[in-house]
């Protein structure tokens, strides 16, 4: 998702305090800005952070952080949460290559990726955020139990995905082509932004929830 930019996007977002500026300054201590020790879960490419906001808000028991690579994106959950601040859930404006200098190792207890960018060139597969690539990444920062959920309407992302699991040392826990219709997976689902745009034109949904 990239929206068109926005004049003063940077600004607002430098001056927005649910907004972590220095994230490697947290490594390791990102229980110290929530002041308190609930587990840490995080959402890389988090969009507009419709998910997230609403996962955290029925879950105050967990620590949320939404990570986004954009500033006109970030800004929309910025101004999500001036309308409904909640205590439990900041933001990162990074790339997510960089998450190692973020969290330390077994420091996130669930990661969630939604509606990833499909990458379609084979040259840019290290750039699709469940490739192997990227799966090695989530091992360094991930809890040793720690699970990792993915959803997606794009069945080539989906079918690589899977394919990444056994050679980055991963296994799929579940696994499902058609959430919308899977009495096992659907219960608790949140709908992403994608996720609403996707499945109102009739896309099935293909969600796994991996760990090591
Ligand atoms: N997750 C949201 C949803 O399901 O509605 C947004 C999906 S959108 C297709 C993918 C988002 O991931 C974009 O906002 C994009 O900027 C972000 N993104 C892609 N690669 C990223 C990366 N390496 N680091 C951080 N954000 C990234």
């Amino acid at each position: 998702m990239r929206l068109r930019n926005i004049a003063g996007s940077r600004e607002k977002i430098a001056e927005s305090s649910f907004v972590v500026h220095k994230p490697w300054e947290q490594r390791g201590k990102w229980r110290e800005l929530f002041k308190n020790d609930n587990p840490i879960v995080i959402e890389i490419g988090m969009g507009k952070g419709k998910f997230l906001h609403e996962l955290a808000a029925a879950n105050p028991q967990n620590n949320y952080i939404g990570i986004e690579k954009y500033s006109s994106v970030l800004l929309r959950a910025i101004q999500k949460m001036e309308e409904d601040e909640l205590p439990n859930l900041r933001f990162i404006r990074m790339d997510a290559e960089g998450l190692t200098g973020v969290f330390d190792k077994g420091e996130v207890e669930k990661i969630y990726l939604n509606f990833s960018d499909p990458w379609p060139k084979e040259r840019h597969a290290g750039r699709r955020l469940p490739s192997r690539q990227f799966l090695e990444r989530y091992d360094q920062v991930l809890a040793p139990d720690g699970r990792l959920e993915f959803k997606t309407d794009n069945r080539e992302l989906f079918d690589f995905a899977l394919d990444e699991l056994s050679e980055a040392g991963w296994r799929a826990e579940a696994v499902t082509y058609d959430l919308h219709h899977d009495d096992a997976m659907l219960p608790g689902n949140i709908m992403t932004e994608y996720e609403e745009r996707f499945s109102a034109m009739g896309n099935p949904i293909c969600k796994y929830i991996i760990c090591r």
